[in-house]
């Protein structure tokens, strides 16, 4: 059995506090600004010596641009990260490379407005069911720039994660309504991807077309391909020629939840057509009565429902 060793540590240099406070490592904190109720810490890289990766010549400095990205809250006050970089050039004139900026992913990943610290806590807090507009209220900052940064790092998770393809024999397609675009849009459709032998889903895809689904499976290893032993599908047509083309070997299984459904639509119209036949009129929907527990029409329900003072004599 292994132990945790904790490491203890105090600190009375006001640097070295500050260091340990920031929580960001080979940074140098250049500044503390307060603007309102937003707190803004300007940092740099610690750099040495730096050469250009193409030919190798000593760079220098050309630039110090500031960007600016939205950092985790610090005491309760949302906080900026103003990270002042390093825009080298190259001394060689031959050379193809001009300048470069000088990057570490472990403080922003490119295209990102978060800090790698705050996109992670974000993608955290979306994953485990928060949405993206209390995330945004509590790190005061757009909408898109936390959507943006939960889509690059959830879908960096979803390729990390090899094992919840891996352990499946059994997968299941099924369509869903997902949201309508816009007032003359139509409402669009995803289809989610399941492993319906441990109830999770694998991924969900933008499309119901036969293509794209039919691609996203393709795209899987072949020894994946050849696991999978059953194909659970909604009776769509579409998903039955997926199964058929990519997972020939795998056996197609109708959802009982949609073999259910259709049994009772199918049962219900008998039923409209034999009533139809025997009173000459449409008798109404079954209703489920709350106090049997059983199935009956419309107007038997609204009859137990009138006060009792009310009596109905036989016709
Ligand atoms: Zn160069």
């Amino acid at each position: 059995m292994s132990q945790q060793s904790r490491s203890t540590f105090v600190l009375t240099d006001p640097t070295e506090i500050l260091a340990a406070l920031v929580g960001l490592k080979d940074v140098r904190v250049l500044q503390y600004q307060r603007r309102g109720h937003e707190v803004e810490l300007m940092i740099e890289q610690v750099v040495d010596t730096v050469s250009c990766s193409r030919c190798g010549e000593r760079a220098r400095v050309k630039e110090r641009p500031v960007v600016s990205y939205v950092d985790l809250p610090v005491y309760g006050a949302p906080m900026r990260l103003a990270w002042k970089k390093h825009r080298m050039a190259c001394p060689n004139r031959h050379c193809d490379v001009q300048s470069f900026v000088l990057a570490d992913h472990r403080i922003a990943a490119k295209s990102c407005l978060l800090t790698t610290r705050a996109a992670k806590w974000a993608t955290v807090q979306v994953g485990t069911g928060r949405t993206v507009k209390e995330v945004a209220g509590e790190l005061d900052c757009d909408w898109h720039t936390v959507n943006d940064a939960v889509t690059t790092y959830g879908a960096a998770l979803l390729d990390a994660d090899r094992k919840r393809l891996a352990r499946t024999s059994a997968i299941g397609l099924d369509e869903t309504s997902f949201v309508r675009l816009g007032r003359y849009r139509h409402t669009s459709f995803a289809t989610t991807v399941a492993d319906v032998e441990h109830h999770q889903i694998i991924d969900i895809l933008e499309s119901r077309d036969y293509k794209d689904v039919a691609r996203f499976l393709d795209r899987q290893p072949e020894a994946w391909k050849n696991q999978i032993r059953f194909g659970a599908l909604d009776m769509s047509a579409t998903y039955a020629a997926v199964y058929s083309v990519v997972l020939p070997n795998a056996l197609q299984v109708v959802d009982p939840f949609h073999a259910i459904k259709l049994a009772n639509q199918a049962l219900d119209e008998v039923r409209r057509r034999v009533q139809q036949e025997r009173l000459g009129h449409y008798a109404g929907d079954l209703v489920k009565n709350p106090a049997s527990g059983l199935c009956q029409p419309a107007w038997v329900s609204m009859r137990s429902r009138r006060p009792s003072k009310i009596f109905c004599r036989p016709t």
